[in-house]
């Protein structure tokens, strides 16, 4: 803590320096900086300083503290504040768990255009939605489907020349495959614009892939649709998405399910919901009615003491559970009508009932 640089210093910008100075002179030194692009020994231990004073510049509180009590303010060993943030310890942790990865340089710099010369830079991911049918994300099914693959190109090896005669270095560059410039006080460093970053210079292009480094096929991919698929569920096909530039790490292709809503069910998790026209003469007569299931008819005795206000449950006839043999429920929400009856069938309906004792509605009306 002793020994470290003052943040703005670091930055190369005065203690009035607005948000947008912070950031701009940030993303010059980290460019000039990231191990990624500098081999120097120091650029890395460079880096981590620079992001450092970023996090705590560009953070209006963070920086109020640091400008009031400098880096004891974050020194977790020093107790100014009565809180214990120990925020460099995490930030460090995050910072390190994602430059590993890779992906760090991508985080910061993929918004502002950064550098997309790196042969070996993954492919973009893509995403494919594949429209399915309801019966069979029930029943399940294998599709097969055409697709695109880029490959290395196997003429040339992915170097896009037509021999390893024809690649020579960049006269612009002299093959390092970057120019220094200088703006202001920052160095930065930029992609060779005449050789793209690659340093070589092609003569002859490779005749099959056009020095284009990949080929483009099609390949006919089975697809298997899991019984109990879901809306939104998706299967990762490795190396199926873009190219890289050399067509040697390609991206990931994500087929993405979309499941067709069905007219009849009306799905809630796995179960399934239908509503059935039904006559108060089937229930009153009791009998045995067919109710249309994803899985055919399923025959139902009726019950004349069934509570009609409760949709009648047919277990495992619902919507199928992932990976497993069971299924939800299937609920039969009942429409319940009067069937047309003529003048005559009305009057002897009328005599039927007319001398029914049935108190239940008077009984409730007492309680008012
Ligand atoms: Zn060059
Ligand atoms: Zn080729």
């Amino acid at each position: 803590m002793k020994n470290k640089r003052d943040y703005y210093e670091v930055l190369g910008i005065n203690k009035n320096a607005t948000e947008k100075e912070i950031k701009t002179a940030y993303r010059k030194l980290a460019m000039q900086y990231h191990p990624d692009r500098n081999k120097a020994p120091d650029a890395e231990e460079k880096f981590k300083e620079i992001s450092e004073a970023y996090e705590i510049l560009s953070d209006s509180q963070k920086r109020a503290k640091y400008d009031k009590f400098g880096h004891g303010a974050f020194d977790p060993n020093s107790y100014s504040f009565g809180d214990s943030e120990d925020i460099f310890s995490s930030f460090f942790q995050s910072f390190n768990s994602s430059f590993s990865g890779g992906s760090f340089f991508d985080d910061i710099f993929g918004s502002f255009g950064g550098f997309e010369t790196e042969t070996n830079k993954r492919g973009q991911d893509l995403q494919l939605v594949l429209n399915i049918s309801f019966e069979d994300a029930i029943f399940g099914r294998e599709v097969e489907i055409d697709l695109d693959k880029y490959d290395r190109c196997d003429f040339c090896n992915g170097s896009g020349a037509e021999s390893p005669n024809d690649i020579v270095t960049c006269s612009e560059c002299h093959g390092s495959g970057q120019i220094k410039q200088r703006i202001a006080i920052f160095s930065t460093i930029k992609p060779c614009p005449k050789c793209n970053g690659t340093g070589k210079k092609i003569n002859h292009v490779c005749h099959k892939c056009k020095g284009k480094k990949i080929l483009k096929n099609t390949i006919r991919q089975k697809i298997k649709i899991t019984p109990g698929i879901d809306n939104g569920d998706s299967i990762r096909l490795k190396g199926m998405g873009k190219p890289s530039a050399d067509g040697s790490n390609n991206g990931d292709l994500y087929i993405v399910f979309s499941v067709a809503t069905s007219k009849m069910y009306k799905k809630q998790n796995n179960d399934l919901y239908l509503i059935m026209p039904l006559s108060i003469k089937s229930i009153l007569c009791e009998e045995t009615i067919s109710i249309p299931t994803p899985y055919g008819k399923k025959e139902i005795k009726l019950d004349n003491k069934i509570n009609l206000n409760e949709p009648i449950r047919i277990k495992n006839y619902g919507y199928p559970y992932k990976n497993s043999n069971s299924r939800g429920d299937l609920y039969i929400r009942l429409d319940l009508y009067i069937p047309n009856l003529n003048t005559d069938e009305i009057k002897q309906i009328k005599k039927l009932f007319e001398n029914k004792n049935d108190t239940k509605r008077e009984e409730w009306l007492k309680k008012f």
